[in-house]
């Protein structure tokens, strides 16, 4: 047992289910922390799996130019992450490793590549359905999982650097997309309720950044395009969003031109996932050890 162990980030290292890396928010993940998420990864699959959705992976790094023009650095400059690489000659790499030694700044020849990090599973879609011409008949409905980036440093556990979104996401007419965020919100309550964890849903916004953004979250809380499935995990008074349901409208549409098969402006909605709080969501309320996790828990993940 650990005795300085004060917080649950403190538990969770001591019991090895995430191992530490000397920065916030970035952690290695255990053998029985990974089966707990790859077992939730299989259980959404059990609510969604029959819809026909077409699966797509991407990488966590994203197309930069794709990534300018997504509008994410207008609405959340603080939180993007782009890669750098050395840029220099024989004379700069000389400089750099000096520097480096000195723990003087060696920065001066990293420029930007032509990769970002994905701040979200679904950034990546949207440019590449526009590019596949007009939806069919019924939209698109596309199954995502992706490694995403933040840059939130935080010891909350729950408010990690990188972490999983699993998401779906739906494209298409105004109907056909309001009903499918309609048919998650009701299939995550039953998700949720499964897994035994206290909940609440709720309207939101996202953090834009700085004074304009303060409009822009009013204005999204006004249309309710944003909720969250919370559930408190570091503090009962602030609950984490766990899942997330949003309605773009015809944001991503218009952005990408993406046309429905009536040649309108497609609407779109996803509903995310955030792996890692749902599992240490059950960890924070079954236990550390899952196996003594309750048994209909562990039916609804292991059966
Ligand atoms: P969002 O795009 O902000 O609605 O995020 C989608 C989902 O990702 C949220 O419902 C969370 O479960 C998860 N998520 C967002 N930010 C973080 C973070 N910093 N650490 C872990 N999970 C996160
Ligand atoms: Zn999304």
């Amino acid at each position: 047992m650990c005795n300085a162990c004060n917080t649950f980030l403190d538990k969770l290292i001591d019991r090895g289910l995430l191992i530490e890396t000397g920065v916030d928010g970035l952690y290695g993940r255990s053998g029985a922390f990974e089966d707990v998420i790859a077992r939730f990864d299989a259980l959404i699959t059990r609510f969604g799996g029959g819809d026909g959705a077409e699966i797509i992976r991407f990488p966590p790094g994203m197309n930069r130019a794709l990534f300018e023009k997504s509008g994410y650095l207008k609405s959340f400059p603080n939180l993007a992450g782009t890669i750098h690489a050395f840029s220099g000659n024989d004379a700069a790499h000389a400089r750099l490793v000096e520097r480096l030694a000195a723990g003087d700044d060696w920065t001066e020849d990293q420029r930007l590549t032509d990769v970002v990090l994905a701040p979200a599973a679904c950034y990546p879609l949207y440019p590449v359905i526009a590019k596949r011409g007009p939806l069919p008949e019924g939209g698109r409905l596309v199954d995502l999982n992706s490694y995403c980036f933040r840059h939130e440093p935080s010891k909350d556990p729950a408010r990690m650097q990188m972490f999983r979104m699993r998401e779906y996401v739906r494209i298409g007419t105004p109907e056909q997309v309001t009903e499918f965020r309609a048919l998650w919100l009701e299939r995550a309550e039953q998700l949720i309720g499964k897994l035994a964890l206290p909940y609440h849903l709720d309207v939101a916004n996202d953090p834009f950044f700085g004074r304009a953004g303060r409009l822009l979250a009013n204005n999204q809380r006004d249309q309710r395009l944003k909720f969250e499935l919370l559930v408190p995990i570091e503090s009962e008074e602030k609950p984490t969003a766990c899942l997330s349901f949003n309605y773009h409208q015809d944001h991503f549409g218009t952005l990408w031109g993406i046309r429905t098969a009536a040649d309108e402006t497609a609407h779109t909605a996803c509903v995310g996932f955030g792996m890692e709080r749902v599992a240490l969501a059950l960890f924070k309320h079954h236990g550390l050890d899952v196996e003594a996790w309750p048994a209909t828990v562990r039916e609804a993940l292991w059966g």
